[in-house]
């Protein structure tokens, strides 16, 4: 097969980071047959350095007209006081709206080789947590209708969560199909004893459940989910949520694995074109000193394929890649504990390829 792909490098790390994920695709390229074509677009403080805006209106073609996106990290100091209408951020806020990114999914993987990593207690993590967020992109409170007002003198803030029921069985459908390509558990998180919001997504999200018998289905209010992942994040396989709760969750959950530099997502539209990234910014802090962990960048490459190019097996190969490497005890300084075998983030990409 013969895929174009757009690399979104970015700022900071994200030039680091997406140069190892680009030499592990192209392993996977050279064992499996496939063409992977590469174009890179510059995006945030990188784009708004050169020309002025954070993607330009032909960068973002390129986007559309691509078959999946790669992006490292946008930001930095450099640019934390630009013009607010230019920050980086708004770059990918902008690709989200243009391809019509609906879909946020996050797996929160705790490796069995990295339990010591994790701030939670050995017994509560077991054998590893491994579980898969989705989360609804571009609705709720964060696109509602808001604006302050003053009311009898003082200042009064509105800001509202809308979500209709084409937008939530959409959603709704990527969680039950992520279910049955897992372990076919399925808990929709919502404040249903609160919210209209919450109550038309739980009444939609049991009709969907009727579809989906194979699926074990389970409606969680989001205060317990708080609770839950942290007293026994393993009874947990897919959760489904809302914009503003994904958001919080999601972090919560990407903390329990230990480092922010493994954790990858996929944003999702209706048709097959994603696009790709780490969880974590661009780590100024460390940028260009090789030390970048690029895992979260290789395992976000292993999604691309999985979910935009249907290539199951070669998004397998990635995963015991990655795995072969901790096994064999590779550590980026961000895992690292005596007794591993410290390398860098160039070097760990050489790793990894070579285990493809
Ligand atoms: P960050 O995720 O960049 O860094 C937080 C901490 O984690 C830092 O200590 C960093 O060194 C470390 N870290 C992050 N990724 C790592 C990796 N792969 N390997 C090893 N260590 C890693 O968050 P921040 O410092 O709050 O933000 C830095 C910049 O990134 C800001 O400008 C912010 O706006 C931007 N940002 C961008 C995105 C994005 O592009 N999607 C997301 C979050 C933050």
């Amino acid at each position: 097969m013969e895929k174009n792909i757009v690399l979104l490098k970015g700022d900071g790390i994200g030039p680091e980071i997406v140069d190892q994920a680009v030499k592990v695709l192209d392993a996977v390229a050279e064992k499996y047959g496939h063409k992977f074509n590469y174009t890179e677009v510059d995006i945030g403080g990188c784009s708004i350095d050169k020309y002025g805006v954070p993607i330009t209106d032909e960068g973002m073609e390129k986007c559309k007209n691509a078959d999946a996106v790669l992006l490292g990290a946008v930001g930095g100091p450099k640019w934390d006081n630009v013009d607010p209408s230019i920050r980086p951020e708004k770059a990918l806020l902008a690709v989200r709206r243009e391809l019509g990114l609906f879909a946020n999914l996050r797996p929160t993987r705790l490796f069995p080789q990295l339990a010591d990593s994790s701030p939670l207690k050995q017994s509560i993590v077991g054998n590893g947590i491994d579980l898969m967020i989705v989360r609804e992109l571009t609705g709720g409170i964060y696109f509602g209708k808001r604006y302050t007002e003053v009311v009898d003198g003082e200042k009064v803030a509105t800001d509202y969560m809308t979500y209709s029921e084409h937008e939530i069985e959409r959603i709704g459908r990527v969680a039950f199909e992520s279910a049955l390509k897992r372990n076919k558990k399925l808990a929709s998180v919502d404040k249903a004893n609160v919210l209209d919001s919450s109550r038309l997504w739980r009444a939609t999200m049991h009709r969907l459940a009727e579809e989906y018998p194979q699926v074990e289905y389970s409606d969680i209010l989001v205060d317990n989910t708080a609770m839950q992942l942290i007293k026994n994040p393993t009874q947990f396989d897919v959760l489904v949520t809302e914009n503003m709760f994904g958001d919080i969750l999601s972090d919560e959950a990407s903390m329990l694995t230990g480092s922010i530099g493994m954790m990858p997502s996929a944003s999702l539209s209706s048709g097959t074109l994603g696009m790709y990234e780490p969880i974590h910014g661009s780590a100024p802090d460390i940028a260009g000193m090789d030390i970048a962990n690029p895992i979260g960048t290789v395992m976000s490459a292993a999604m691309m394929l999985r979910y935009s190019f249907d290539m199951m097996d070669e998004a397998d190969a990635i995963e015991a890649a990655v795995n072969k490497a901790l096994d064999a005890g590779y550590r980026t300084p961000d895992i690292y504990k005596d007794g591993f075998k410290r390398v860098g983030c160039t070097e760990m990409g050489d790793i990894l390829a070579a285990n493809i």
